[in-house]
């Protein structure tokens, strides 16, 4: 892995920051996004590696664009890009649901990963080499209550990998869909919109995953050999429906 590049959107808590520190150990070059740009830094003055943060709201494409087209020249061509950035909001039943979750959810989830897909894919295989790692969810395919409009995105996210695979096929580069069950971060605590008694209910009579499961099994795919690609990964707590 080492001397690697590797763009992490969303790196400020949760999966993100555990891949940080996964491809941290193995000597890997970070460039490290999120909108709080103070987690970030904090993180990356945990790492021995050269580290590049970057405050990045994935919904401004045009700020994606900006920081992909002028990463320093250390950081450029990116081999690893892990688009991660998302949430959950709200997650009422569809006829109370609020409509500026379910935007917040499609800007984030859908568009900002399609923005960083589409600002570093074309440089990865003019290379003819690199690897896109999607977090998906098990959301995506499984439905329940309140899951409407964030299970779409990750529906979203699923297809999208595949369709971007064909378009791709051929030239070295890889594409993977990662699609976790519950995992313990702060995802629950965004979700709920701060309320940590709700957020923890969450997790009640279930073992739930760990940051540190999700950026294993991230890495683990994207240090296969260059020949084998996998497509679509689920991966659930032992005792989760
Ligand atoms: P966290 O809330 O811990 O992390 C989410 C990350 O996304 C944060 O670093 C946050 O950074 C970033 N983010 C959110 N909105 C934006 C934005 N507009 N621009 C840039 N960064 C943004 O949750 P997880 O680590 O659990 O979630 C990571 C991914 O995994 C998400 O895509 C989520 O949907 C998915 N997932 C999570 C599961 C779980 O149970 N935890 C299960 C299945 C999938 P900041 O706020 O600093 O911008």
């Amino acid at each position: 892995m080492q001397k690697k590049k590797v763009l992490i959107t969303g790196a400020s808590s949760g999966f993100g920051e555990a891949c940080a520190r996964w491809y941290g150990e193995r000597g890997c070059s970070l460039i490290l996004c999120a909108r709080r740009k103070n987690r970030l830094d904090f993180l990356a003055g945990d790492l021995n590696v050269p580290v590049f943060t970057v405050e990045l709201d994935v919904r401004d494409r045009t700020a994606v664009d900006r920081v992909v087209s002028r990463l320093p020249e250390d950081f450029a061509d990116v081999d690893i890009l892990v688009n991660n950035a998302g949430l959950a909001l709200g997650l009422e039943p569809a006829p109370r649901a609020s409509l500026d979750d379910w935007e917040t959810m499609v800007d984030t989830n859908v568009k900002g990963l399609m923005y960083l897909t589409r600002a570093i894919l074309p440089g990865m295989v003019a290379r003819k080499k690199g690897h896109i790692v999607n977090m998906g969810s098990v959301a995506g395919s499984w439905p329940y209550p309140g899951g409407n409009a964030y299970g779409a995105t990750k529906a979203f996210v699923e297809q999208f990998s595949r369709n971007l695979r064909c378009d791709i096929l051929g030239s070295g580069v890889r594409v993977t869909n990662i699609a976790p069950g519950m995992a313990e971060t702060e995802f629950s605590l965004v979700r709920f919109k701060g309320e940590a008694d709700k957020a923890s209910g969450t997790y009640r009579g279930v073992k739930a995953l760990t940051a540190e499961n999700i950026a294993e099994i991230v890495g683990w795919v994207t240090m296969l050999p260059a020949h084998v690609n996998i497509n679509h990964l689920e991966v659930m707590p032992t005792q989760q429906a």
